[in-house]
């Protein structure tokens, strides 16, 4: 087969900025896919706090202040350029001064639906001034999600283009880019009215995500049973019809793990390394973690980790019912890492108060502190609404802390429920999003940890689980080859 050519949009990219598992997954797979021998280009913003320092980025001669015409005015970027760190794989970061310097990723400011129109439409120029026609356009999020349209529309009459397929990947339904229809003719499709949906611009709105779905040749999400959620009124965020419509053209693939960062045996970050062959240095993280967060180590109490943005999404009212019983009633440990809204923030740290000897939070971002917590936990919580797939499950398993997590999304897709009777499974799996259910879960946890040969097993279970990059990215592989014979 011959190397395939890929245009990946992307408003995150790992190592360079990350709000979220995009930029996790974008930057894996600029790395993985060009390791395989594939042309894969990846574009993204050129964003103020993207430190240059460590960079040495490049300008691209030929694509220096190309204009780009909107509906009555016209924007210049400049294109430079870097490689994604350990590969060959060539960023083109964008660089508009008056779109990108600000001091946040995201804004809720004005201008943000033409901040990334300008970036798919400049992945396309650039596409142009390279000569170079993509087998595939790799979309992601609503941010790049109106290329498909683009492509359809005001690029059409380009013959570089007419062989190239697209793919949009949903990594989060619950972020769609909803704008005033105001927008339309300022993004050029004034001429093109009769291609949007009736009732948005009747509701005087326009949807990136939905336009991306309706247009692009295929949707992917990031796990086989969000694909299968997303089409339901609970999970679909408003578009579930639209994606039930389309789904013989939509496929969850499984986000992967890099193994180099998150494996008990290689993390640097870690004060004791351990393996499958030998867990005893489990045990000496569990007492450096609980000496840190100032909690008494105590081996037959299991300490309980959390690290999270702390949002909605994640469910953590779950514990509002249930924390203060078992922590008043059992010996046990909780260790959280998050931050995000104050409700939950409050609720961490009154607990805190009340039971100090026993639940320890850290309200912020920490990266070292989310590994000493992965690799000196016994279990990991995560009780989510939804979860497209999660991350934090999966390093779990290889790092031997057992995963409590709600049967949703990726969640469902990483970790089966443990069986006392065949002693199969890898972790505590409920399903109905209600604190009884979560209750279920901790306390089979709590007793089966007491039972040393059955905890050894089921550590033992996760730990042989691969999730790596190495796999997943097959998976696009196959899928981009089909594509490209359609
Ligand atoms: P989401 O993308 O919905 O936040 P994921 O589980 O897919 O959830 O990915 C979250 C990533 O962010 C993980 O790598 C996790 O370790 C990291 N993370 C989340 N909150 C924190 C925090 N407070 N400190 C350090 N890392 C965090």
């Amino acid at each position: 087969m011959p190397p395939l050519k890929i245009c990946f949009v992307s408003s995150e990219v790992v190592p360079f900025v990350k709000a979220g598992g995009l930029g996790d997954v974008s930057g894996a797979l600029g790395k993985y896919l060009s390791r395989k021998g594939h042309d894969i280009r990846v574009f993204m913003p050129y964003y103020s706090s993207i430190d240059t320092r460590s960079l040495p980025v490049q300008v691209v001669e030929f694509l220096q202040n190309v204009p780009v015409h909107f509906g009555g005015f016209t924007l210049y970027f400049t294109a430079l350029t870097a490689k994604l760190p350990d590969s060959e794989c060539e960023v083109y970061f964008i660089h508009c001064e008056g779109l990108y310097n600000r001091s946040k990723i995201y804004t809720d400011e004005g201008d943000e639906y033409l901040r990334f129109a300008l970036l798919s439409r400049a992945a396309i120029e650039c596409c142009q001034r390279m000569g170079w026609g993509p087998d595939i356009f790799h979309c992601n999020d609503w941010q790049t999600a109106l290329i498909p349209l683009y492509l359809k529309t005001i690029y059409q009459w380009d013959g570089l283009f007419k062989q190239s397929k697209t793919v949009l990947t949903i990594h989060n339904i619950g972020y769609q880019g909803m704008f005033s229809a105001e927008a339309v003719d300022k993004l050029m499709f004034g001429g093109y009215r009769h291609m949007l949906p009736p009732e948005d611009l009747g509701a005087g709105m326009i949807n990136y995500l939905k336009l991306g779905i309706i247009y692009t040749d295929l949707i992917t999400t990031v796990s086989p049973t969000y694909a299968q959620e997303i089409q339901t009124a609970e999970y679909g965020s408003g578009l579930h019809q639209m994606l039930e419509y389309r789904k013989y053209r939509l496929a969850g693939i499984l986000n992967g793990v890099d193994y180099h960062e998150w494996s008990p045996e290689n993390d640097p970050y870690i004060p004791h390394k351990y393996s499958m062959e030998d867990f005893s240095g489990k045990e000496k993280n569990k007492k450096a973690l609980l000496e840190r967060m100032d909690l008494p180590y105590d081996p037959d109490a299991p300490v309980y980790g959390i690290i999270s943005r702390l949002t909605w999404q994640k469910g953590f009212e779950l514990l509002y019912e249930v924390l203060g019983d078992i922590l008043s009633n059992y010996e046990l440990r909780f260790v959280v890492l998050g931050s995000g809204e104050d409700k939950y923030t409050r609720f961490f740290q009154s607990a805190r108060d009340q039971f100090p000897g026993k639940l320890a939070f850290y309200n912020g971002y920490h990266i070292e502190l989310s590994h000493w917590i992965e690799a000196g936990s016994d279990m990991f919580v995560m009780p989510s609404r939804y979860e497209p797939c999660g991350l934090n499950q999966i390093y779990s398993l290889k790092y031997g802390t057992v995963p409590i997590v709600r049967k949703t999304g990726g969640l469902a897709d990483t970790v089966q429920l443990y069986d006392w009777v065949t002693q199969a499974g890898t972790g505590f799996v409920f399903e109905y999003f209600n604190g009884d259910s979560l209750r279920w879960a901790i306390d089979y946890a709590f007793n089966t940890f007491h039972n040393k040969a059955a905890w050894q097993k089921i550590m033992h279970n996760g730990m042989a689980q691969n999730f790596s990059w190495e796999v997943q990215v097959e998976k696009y592989i196959e899928l981009y080859e089909k594509l490209k014979s359609w």
